[in-house]
């Protein structure tokens, strides 16, 4: 007999706790701070009344709210939204009403950083191959600084890069400092080279970077073409060293970063598939030069 009884305490015991947790889940609109749009309290209605008065019509005078066509009676029981919509005047917008919809992340705020690989000084006929090689297996647009005499020598490699969708850009005719020579010269330098780049490619390029990137108000006076530096520089023409490349890229890069590489030597070849690797495992998005520069 004693154990029926404990038996059936602990189960109304159990109801009543099920029971507690059931209420305070099915009506959270109750308590404190959690505010039920379609069923306010007359409270919460009154003072979206007294709001409306405050509102000021066209001509400046107050809402008259009682000239509308609602009771006291009815407003006691009338959902907030049906208030708005005869109260509201036309420019109120209402925000309260509609339960705002989940915003998707948008492209932007998932952007990627941008970077841009350039190689100077070639076509080389068997670096600039490597090179394409490699970015043909990453799937990664390049752009190419190239010297007007190399093109004339090897303008099959300037036509494959071109046509694998690499950037083609002129980096003078023989190399020689611009701010040092006549404009007469300069002129040839650039002139030659985009010759050549078109007879290659069938492109006239929109970019020059200086050798040596010594330029001057003068030589930028002398073409329309844009003048473009870099900001990251591997320095892989002095010490020949991929994993010295790749050191200097881990330090220097950025967000709209321009990386500079030579595409005659084959140890930049080398140091390729790591810088490529470890940009990507960054999330750099990899664009040619005149998209960054965009
Ligand atoms: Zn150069």
């Amino acid at each position: 007999m004693k154990k029926q009884i404990w038996k059936l305490i602990a189960t109304l015991g159990l109801i009543a706790v099920i029971f507690l947790q059931f209420n305070i889940k099915v009506s959270p609109q109750t308590q404190e701070g959690s505010y039920s749009l379609t069923h306010p309290s007359l409270t919460q209605q009154l003072a979206y009344v007294a709001f409306l008065q405050t509102i000021k019509d066209d001509t400046g005078n107050s809402m008259d709210v009682e000239k509308m066509t609602i009771r006291q009676s009815e407003l006691a029981c009338m959902p907030l939204y049906k208030l708005k919509k005869i109260c509201e005047p036309a420019d109120f917008t209402d925000q309260e009403e509609k339960e705002e919809p989940q915003k998707k992340p948008t492209v932007d705020a998932i952007k990627k950083k941008k970077v841009a690989l350039t190689f100077d000084d070639g076509p080389h006929p068997k670096v600039t191959e490597r090179i394409l090689a490699v970015l043909r297996q990453y799937d990664i647009p390049a752009t190419f600084f190239v010297i007007g005499q190399n093109v004339e020598k090897y303008p099959q490699i300037v036509q494959q890069a071109a046509d694998e969708g690499h950037e083609i850009a002129n980096h003078s005719w023989s190399h020689r400092n611009l701010t040092k020579i006549p404009n007469d010269q300069v002129l040839v330098e650039l002139n030659q080279t985009n010759e050549a780049i078109y007879k290659a490619t069938g492109k006239y390029p929109s970019m020059y970077r200086p050798p040596y990137g010594a330029t001057n108000a003068n030589v930028r006076s002398l073409t329309s073409m844009e003048t473009v530096m870099w900001n990251v520089d591997t320095l892989d023409w002095k010490h020949r060293t991929p994993e010295k490349t790749l050191a200097y890229v881990k330090e220097q890069v950025k967000d709209n970063g321009i990386i500079l590489m030579h595409d005659i030597h084959s140890e930049t070849a080398d140091a390729l598939e790591a810088v490529i690797n470890y940009l990507i495992e960054q999330n750099y998005e990899f664009v040619t030069a005149s998209e960054l520069l965009e």
